[in-house]
């Protein structure tokens, strides 16, 4: 048996940035496993075509936590990243306009521009309407039908493969908010109103893919990381993993539901992780490189499968090409020699009873010295950087307090 302050299940970002900063802060009895042979998780790029691409998705580097920049840039310097202002489409109505829809209106034909502030002007929110729990009418009731119809509801359709009132409105503040005020404002000035999307500026390797950064971090662990070694086994009595490494704290950033077939627990916890829903995605490259200044572009059309596309020519330097995101559901026959990835634990999804589920699972890994982390450990919708800003947190909180 080999004993350990911490093991650490998952090397994503959220694993990687909590064992390097338990090692900044001088503690060193921690190891790391993953299922997968390189570290990363969703961040991992691999090369096709001669150039990276990012098999979870794009991913890009938001600027705005100086905690997780001063730790990833340990690994690798700021001088490796490029950055970039924000360039991202929607399709709709044969044009291309720039995302959120509400504030970019005024690039439409004024005959379109109409019609969508119409809608807007007709939605529950302006009439005081009071706010709905499930998401499609939530949608309706803050944009109207038309802009319902023609963009939220078949986007969202398209992303879960599920009917979007399945889905709650708990996690709507991440969603751009532009007033009604700033719609018609940025009609009549002819520029964008209201507050910028997440990334407005962000950060892209200028000679790798983003997974760069997690394999430099994984690799910088040496044997503390035991790569291709998937949970087997947990004994939350004992907090013995795989029957041999036992932890004073486990630390949980893989799926929950991996853990219902290698661990006792209470049926009420059992049935918890068993509502949890998530959605898988897969990544398909594509070599023609499309006439367009976006980094990625939303597309609503249900005739198409893909949801996103990542134009790779406009982030990765001297590469062709770009990528779609579709939710595996919906996914194409693969044509013979394609590039595909598939990722089946890509987005966990806001249920509307998520909130609840979640805590349940979570009160039972408080009382058994199991610590959740990360998207999968909340459960919860985060990028790279809110991941890596709350395991650099935890790894803090806990070792000034163990569990
Ligand atoms: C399509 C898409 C686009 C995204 N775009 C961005 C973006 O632009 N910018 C951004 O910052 N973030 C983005 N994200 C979010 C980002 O991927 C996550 O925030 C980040 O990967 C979370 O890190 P994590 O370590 O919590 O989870 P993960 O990265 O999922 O890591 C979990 C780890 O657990 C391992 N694991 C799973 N099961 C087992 C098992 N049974 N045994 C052992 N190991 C196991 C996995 O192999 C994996 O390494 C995007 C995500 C998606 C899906």
């Amino acid at each position: 048996m080999e004993h350990y302050k911490y093991v650490i299940l998952g090397a994503g970002p959220s694993g990687l940035s909590f064992a390097h900063t338990l090692r900044l802060l001088g503690e060193e009895s921690f190891l790391v496993l993953d299922k997968e042979n390189e570290a990363g998780g969703l961040c991992r790029s691999v090369e096709v075509d001669g150039k990276p691409l990012d098999i979870g998705g794009g991913h890009f580097l938001d600027l705005k936590r100086q905690e997780v920049l001063d730790l990833v840039f340990r690994f690798m310097p700021r001088e490796e990243w490029q950055e970039h202002k924000r360039v991202s489409k929607i399709r709709i109505r044969g044009v291309e306009l720039d995302h959120p829809l509400e504030g970019n209106l005024w690039q439409l034909p004024v005959a379109d521009q109409i019609d969508f502030l119409e809608s807007i002007a007709k939605a529950g929110v302006l009439r005081g309407e009071p706010q709905p729990e499930a998401f499609a009418d939530w949608i309706t009731w803050k944009l109207g039908d038309c802009i319902a119809r023609e963009y939220m509801l078949p986007y969202n359709r398209k992303i879960w493969s599920m009917d979007p009132n399945q889905l709650g409105t708990y996690w709507l503040y991440k969603l751009p908010d532009v007033s009604f005020r700033e719609t018609l404002q940025s009609c009549l000035e002819h520029k964008m109103f209201g507050a910028l999307p997440a990334h407005a500026s962000f950060l892209y390797p200028k000679a790798h893919g983003y997974g760069e950064v997690w394999r430099r971090m994984g690799d910088a662990l040496g044997d503390k990381l035991h790569l291709g070694e998937a949970l087997t086994s947990v004994d939350p009595a004992t907090r013995t993993v795989n029957g041999r490494y036992q932890a004073g704290t486990i630390v949980n950033s893989i799926p929950w539901t991996a853990w219902t077939q290698t661990s006792p627990m209470p049926d009420e916890v059992r049935a918890a992780i068993g509502r949890l829903v998530q959605v898988p995605i897969d990544v398909d490259y594509v070599a023609d490189t499309l006439p367009s200044d976006s980094h990625w572009t939303y597309d609503p059309d249900e005739n198409k499968s893909f949801h996103r596309l990542l134009l790779r020519a406009n982030f990765c330097s001297g590469s062709r090409g770009y990528w779609t995101e579709t939710n595996s559901a919906r996914s194409p026959k693969l044509a013979p020699g394609a590039f595909r990835h598939t990722n089946e634990y890509a987005y966990p999804v806001n249920t509307l009873d998520k909130p609840q589920t979640v805590d349940v699972i979570k009160k039972w890994a408080a009382s058994q010295g199991i610590y959740p982390l990360g998207r999968w450990g909340q459960w919860e919708h985060m990028n790279s950087d809110v991941a890596t800003s709350l395991a650099i947190a935890a790894a803090q909180e806990l070792h000034g307090n163990p569990v």
